[in-house]
């Protein structure tokens, strides 16, 4: 008995299976186009995912670099090193979810 990847949950089940014991997707009648479908899906949902995390982290950036500038905040208070923080935060966060997007389009190109 060997351990695969549940092709639209991927979580680990086993190959004699026939329904996954997770998302209860039917094993024994999955042929090409479900699979396609089920991967294009999983793309959608993950890209969907990252775009969500990518609004937060602009967010993040945007109410720090905001209240930096609205409230004139001092160097050296604790409101310089939250909206400062909140800054860098937030844009490493946006980078990171641009290149997740970018590399996950390549992948399934
Ligand atoms: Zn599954």
């Amino acid at each position: 008995m060997a351990v695969i990847n549940c092709p639209q949950c991927n979580k680990k089940i086993s190959d004699k299976a026939k329904s996954c014991q997770y998302c209860e997707l039917d094993l024994v009648n999955v042929d090409e186009d479900k699979l396609a479908s089920i991967k294009k899906v999983n793309i959608i949902n993950k890209s969907q995912r990252i775009m969500t995390f990518s609004f937060i982290a602009m967010l993040i950036f945007c109410g720090g670099f905001l209240y930096f500038y609205w409230q004139n905040v001092q160097p050296g208070t604790v409101e310089y090193y939250a909206s400062v923080s909140a800054i860098i935060v937030g844009f490493f966060m946006y980078i990171t979810t641009r290149i997740q997007l970018i590399l996950l389009k390549r992948r399934n190109k």
